[in-house]
């Protein structure tokens, strides 16, 4: 299905991030001994770590910069292209050494608000497969995506799953984030692993494999995150966040969203009145905390959360992008584990941690 809608402009920028996208050293041709924290246990390259290993590589050789090389792939691999951080996370994981994947976006950057920069254009230009979410998550790269010059085959990997509605401007759109019920993201992942063994045939049972493993260890995250949310009282299972971002979460695991700060920008102010009812809202529902996300600036929902004196959860959600290296939240996995966490701890609820149980 394609959005001919665009999502709001007005959305609150981030803080300034560097424009260089980050090249995900999956097809790394160092040999590099790596601190217990950053081997795999059964895969051949687990990428919540991948990240962490630019960040590694950069430190071993001094180098600061995390600009792509201006051609991608200095090696014979295949040429994959991915857009938000989660798509990213999720192909390393699949792709094992096997191929060369370059990330645009970096971990934190808002994929709605996202400006491309020429080295996008020429990434775009030399893969050999892009995956993208679609339903108009990135629009400024889907346009690019669409344009001509893009040869390579293109999947919306957020738009193998059946949509959730959202309102946008009095119209109903689509939905673009899948992810946050672990269900769509299995879907996902069988959908990524398909593509990359249609790019690659010979690497088909590397990538099967992975992507078996992957999906036995996201059934589990699956299960444990309704378990943890269960744990929360009833009357306490309400989110409300700065934007939109949590509906498939919430229908998943348990919760309402109770309310959102979508479409209101640090630029222009929200009314008083809007203020002030979702104050009220606030108030009436009891909620004990409110939530601000990682790729949002969050001083519009901390005065939200002072006027309705109600906590502002200590640790903030990852909404659209994976976290940067090192933090709670630096993989997909640890991102869904993380906003659970803060979710379960912040609304009453007593959270025991994930422990996926390896498969051989
Ligand atoms: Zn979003």
């Amino acid at each position: 299905m394609k959005v001919g809608t665009h999502f709001p402009d007005h959305y609150p920028k981030n803080p300034p991030r560097g424009d260089a996208a980050q090249q995900i050293p999956v097809g790394t041709r160092h040999a590099v001994s790596l601190p217990p924290a950053f081997t795999s246990a059964n895969r051949a390259i687990s990428v919540s770590k991948t990240l962490g290993l630019a960040v590694l590589f950069a430190a071993l050789i001094g180098c600061t910069s995390t600009q792509r090389s201006p051609d991608m792939g200095n090696s014979d691999l295949p040429q994959v292209v991915s857009t938000n951080t989660i798509l990213t996370d999720l192909t390393a994981e699949l792709a094992g050494e096997e191929i060369d994947l370059i990330g645009i976006l970096d971990p934190g950057a808002d994929p709605h608000t996202y400006e491309p920069v020429p080295a996008d254009t020429k990434a775009l230009e030399q893969g050999e497969l892009i995956l993208y979410n679609g339903y108009n998550l990135e629009p400024g790269l889907i346009k690019m995506i669409d344009a001509a010059g893009v040869n390579a085959k293109k999947l919306a990997v957020g738009e193998l799953v059946k949509p959730l509605d959202m309102e946008y401007e009095g119209q109903k759109v689509p939905d673009p984030h899948v992810w946050g019920n672990v269900a769509n993201a299995i879907a996902m992942v069988n959908g990524i692993r398909d593509a990359l063994i249609e790019l690659s045939p010979e690497d088909a049972d590397i990538f099967t494999a992975n992507a078996a493993q992957l999906t036995a260890e996201l059934t589990q995250l699956d299960t444990w995150i309704g378990q943890q949310i269960a744990t929360i009282p009833p009357d306490k299972r309400k989110l409300i966040t700065s934007h939109d971002a949590f509906q498939y979460y919430a229908a998943a695991y348990g919760l309402e969203v109770t309310g959102t700060l979508v479409g209101i920008s640090t630029e222009e102010k929200p009314s008083a009145q809007t203020l002030t009812l979702l104050v009220e809202k606030i108030k009436k529902t009891g909620v004990p905390a409110i939530f601000a996300e990682t790729t949002i600036n969050p001083s519009l929902i901390q005065t939200v959360a002072q006027e309705a004196q109600v906590k502002l959860a200590p640790s903030q959600l990852y909404s659209d992008s994976i976290g940067t290296p090192g933090s709670p939240g630096d993989s997909y996995v640890k991102m869904m584990v993380s906003n659970t966490r803060t979710i379960v701890e912040a609304l009453g609820g007593t959270y025991q941690p994930f422990q996926a149980t390896k498969t051989e």
